[in-house]
């Protein structure tokens, strides 16, 4: 065994092997794998082996795109058979939001390139032949879609990785892994150790056991999965006798199951609720191969509807039943990135579709270890997507969760409710009161809108489709649910558009204190701040400023609202879902010289906004200071008092408004609420929530990471020109940003007036077209109260940013024309947030 690496991974099921296979192609040849027992011996040998390309993720979705076209080229390159067959794949639809699920994400589909098509329920019998179409609405088809030999993969990604150079350790197993005091890694096995620069933990069931070695808490826990094979059915052996072709996979999402051909026979693998986490405390250091007892009773309602569909399956016997586990993360989806506050240490865990997404996961990883940056946007799977809330009993209840839903329909307006409400601020009670319909964010629970008071669905509004997964609105408890999900405007569209209204006359009230928040503090904490931010430092006390971190490529990774607080001091508020990425990458790019501090003071501020052009009045009434524009001016900071409350008041807000943030001491929000609530009710103040906050932010064109924003766009194709000082000096990203400018941009973010729309707005993912022919994506959209319009955010190709310019969007299949208009349609100039 080598006992020196560039990288080390550790794990050897399909998606260990996949990163080193991808390490060797990008060069580094002088990487090694360890395996504790035989490679695939985890949960990738009982794999059933689909490909399933169908994910509403852009991200995702294109990690699973790579994987089959490596998949398809992988036999030749390493002249091992893979076993693909690329047999298509239906997913059935019973309902009309199925149908709205599937169109939806047709488009996104066409945006990343993936080939679908609609069916009839006549085509699909002409597919497959044995399915009964009674009560199918249509489906969609993915050709290229299909299945594989997990252990063969493995054994080729293997062959091509040791073909490049790397050597693959069996019956080996990692025991510690530590830093040496010289800020290389020591992985400990029982055979001897190695020294390397990178460690990528790809350890599958063993994800938290591999994490404690380091210190981690890596939220993986798996949750037991089975499929049936059945023995061979006359039907399918007379059909492969003929030499037709295989039926193909068959997915019924609304009842919860996939099913294909296998050896003659067919095989069931519902995704029933019910299933228990497993290896909650790792699996014990014997396991290998290793499958759990049946339980065939929790799939009976499942089994029946498959026999319905396809009356084969009942026609014959059950030869051999799996139940294995399969890695799970809160939200279903991998976990693939840096380990966050360690440097050189990254993870590949948490697949529950891990033959489908280990060729991607593997390339993308690589490129981030290799190049320091991936070229796909990973949030969606970025490991710093869940912070120290995500514990074992968090876990527990998330991923069983996550795995019953696998098949529900992905509402773009879904909120689930395990494992809540779990961290609640202190107004909580009172926005309840006041009608809060709360979603939930990074384990926070923040109000999405505020019903009216009494106000509860209908029981004709509760009735739901006649299928085993139909929840379309929160399950009813002790209290009636309030929303009804869908992908096209719902029940409470009315209730924002309200909110927003009295916004634009009144003042509203909204609870932000789910804000990521940092300071940073020292003698170099200016310089340092100066070198990694797009935008110039404040130089005066209480200035605010909005600022970017680069990529080292150009491209968008973080947005902070920055205020000097002090002569060394710095507060920063980010986004609440990225709090511990943005932190990370923060901490990861601190001066070593211990001249800046950086501390999280996210739990210990809460954020209340008060916005509208009543809210300097309502201020006035409680300050304790001058807040006229004059003394209080837009851009800026002030320490004031409400009562006996002190507070920082930041002349900012994202709704293009006249308004304040009040960061203040979380212990304190009440004290403050009820008083700024009390002196607005003069004024007609009232909450509002994240919905009409999303609708008047879209009508001022203001971004979003993960949507406007991206590592995959460079900063000034997203439009960020005003807050990218090129002049200031360098900084990280600048000159990448001007390289990229030379080249040529290939986007720019546009905003547009969406005309036709019922009762669908863009979302975001859909395609935009010019006569026909994909130009780009939208990136957000909904619609917008103070303009009147449909809005959808995009990016374009930069010959069709003219304004003008006349685009289409489909939104859920439909065109809608698209008009290509001006940044911020309501108030351009600004003179609203300046009055
Ligand atoms: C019944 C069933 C059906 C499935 N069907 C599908 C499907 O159709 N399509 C699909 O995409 N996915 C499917 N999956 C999921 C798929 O099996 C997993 O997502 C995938 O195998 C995960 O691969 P992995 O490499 O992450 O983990 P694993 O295959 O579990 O590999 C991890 C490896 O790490 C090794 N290891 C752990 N700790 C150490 C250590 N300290 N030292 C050395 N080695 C260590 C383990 O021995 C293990 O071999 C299914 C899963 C189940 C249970």
């Amino acid at each position: 065994m080598r006992t020196q690496a560039r990288a080390v991974v550790v794990g050897g099921g399909v998606v260990g092997v996949s990163t080193l296979y991808h390490l060797v192609k990008k060069g580094w040849s002088d990487s090694v794998l360890i395996e504790r027992k035989e490679l695939t011996s985890g949960s990738t040998w009982h794999a059933a082996g689909l490909l399933p390309l169908f994910n509403l993720s852009y991200s995702v979705g294109q990690i699973h795109k790579y994987s089959v076209a490596l998949y398809k080229r992988l036999g030749a390159e390493t002249g091992l058979d893979v076993g693909l067959a690329q047999v298509s794949n239906i997913r059935l639809a019973r309902t009309k939001d199925r149908l709205d699920e599937y169109k939806y994400y047709a488009g996104v589909a066409a945006t990343i390139g993936v080939e679908v098509k609609f069916l009839t329920p006549e085509q699909v019998r002409e597919v497959w032949p044995l399915c009964e179409t009674d009560g199918l609405l249509g489906a969609i088809q993915h050709p290229e879609d299909g299945y594989i030999q997990p252990a063969d993969l493995t054994q080729a990604l293997a062959r091509g990785a040791r073909n490049g150079g790397a050597e693959i350790n069996r019956n080996t197993v990692v025991t510690a892994i530590e830093r040496t005091p010289y800020g290389e890694w020591k992985v400990v096995t029982d055979k001897g150790e190695i020294l390397c620069e990178h460690v990528v933990s790809a350890s599958g069931n063993f994800a938290r056991t591999t994490g404690r070695m380091v210190g981690l808490n890596v939220p993986v826990i798996p949750v037991q999965h089975q499929y049936i094979v059945t023995e061979q059915h006359p039907a399918i052996m007379a059909r492969k006798a003929k030499g037709l072709p295989e039926m193909g996979v068959l997915r019924e999402s609304d009842s919860s199951w996939y099913m294909r051909e296998e050896a003659g026979g067919l095989l069931l693998g519902p995704y029933e609720i019910g299933a228990p986490v497993c290896y909650v405390d790792g699996p014990s250091p014997q396991s290998e191969y290793e499958l759990f007892q049946e339980d065939l009773e929790r799939l009976t309602p499942y089994i029946e509807t498959a026999i319905a569909r396809v009356p084969a399956l009942g026609e014959v016997g059950i030869k051999k039943v799996y139940n294995g586990a399969i890695a799970y993360t809160p939200d279903g989806s991998p976990i693939v990135g840096p380990a966050p506050g360690l440097r050189n240490f990254w993870l590949n865990e948490g697949h529950s579709f891990g033959v489908t997404a280990a060729g991607g996961a593997g390339w993308q990883l690589a490129e981030w270890i290799v190049e320091g940056e991936p070229t796909i946007d990973m949030l969606g799977v970025d490991p710093r997507r869940f912070g120290p809330y995500a514990q074992a009993g968090f876990l527990r209840e998330k991923n069983e969760e996550a795995y019953a839903k696998v098949f529900t329909i992905h509402y773009p307006d879904e909120e689930r409710a395990a494992a809540r409400p779990l961290r609640q601020t202190p107004c909580y009670g009172r926005m309840k009161d006041l009608g809060a319909v709360f979603g939930s964010v990074y384990g926070w629970e923040r109000p999405n809108w505020f019903a009216p008071p009494g106000y509860v669905l209908s029981d004709k509004d509760l009735v739901k489709p006649d299928v085993l997964l139909n929840e379309n609105h929160p399950a009813a408890g002790a209290e009636k649910p309030r929303e009804k999900w869908s992908f096209r405007r719902s029940n409470y569209f009315d209730f924002v558009g309200a909110e927003c209204r009295n916004v634009h006359e009144n003042v509203g009230m909204q609870d932000m204190s789910a804000f990521a928040k940092v300071e940073a503090s020292g003698p170099g904490a200016e310089a340092w701040l100066d070198k990694i931010l797009t935008n110039r430092i404040p130089k005066a006390l209480n200035r605010v400023s909005l600022t970017y971190l680069l990529t080292k490529r150009g491209g968008v990774r973080a947005e902070f609202t920055l205020t000097r607080v002090g002569p060394q001091r710095f507060y920063m508020v980010s986004a609440g879902a990225l709090e511990a990425h943005d932190y990370d990458c923060l901490q990861k790019l601190l001066p070593t010289d211990g001249s800046v501090r950086l501390d999280k003071v996210t739990t210990q501020y809460g954020v209340l906004v008060l916005a509208g052009p009543s809210s300097r009045e309502v201020l006035a009434k409680v300050a304790d200071i001058d807040v006229s524009d004059k003394a209080f001016p837009w851009l800026t900071a002030r320490p004031l008092s409400i009562g006996a409350a002190g507070l920082l008041a930041l002349r900012v807000n994202f709704v293009g408004e006249l308004g304040y943030e009040f960061h203040h001491p979380i212990e304190m929000q009440n004290y403050i609420f009820d008083r700024v609530m009390a002196a607005g009710a003069e004024f007609g103040i009232k909450p509002y929530g994240i919905r009409a906050m999303d609708s008047l932010r879209l009508e001022k064109s203001y971004k979003l990471v993960g949507r406007e924003l991206s590592i995959e766009y460079a900063a000034l194709e997203s439009a960020l020109e005003r807050f990218v000082d090129l002049k200031k000096g360098d900084f990280l990203g600048r000159d990448a940003l001007l390289a990229w400018r030379d080249k040529g941009f290939a986007n720019r973010l546009i905003t547009m007036e969406v005309h036709g729309v019922t009762d669908a707005d863009a979302r975001g993912s859909e395609p935009v077209l010019r006569d026909g022919v994909s130009v780009g994506r939208t990136t957000s959209g909904g619609y917008g109260w103070r303009t009147g319009k449909s809005l959808a955010l995009a990016m374009v190709r930069p010959e069709f940013a003219k304004l003008g310019t006349e685009l289409d969007i489909l939104v859920l299949g439909e065109k809608r024309r698209a008009i290509v208009i001006g940044d911020s349609p309501f108030d351009p100039e600004n003179a609203r947030l300046k009055a």
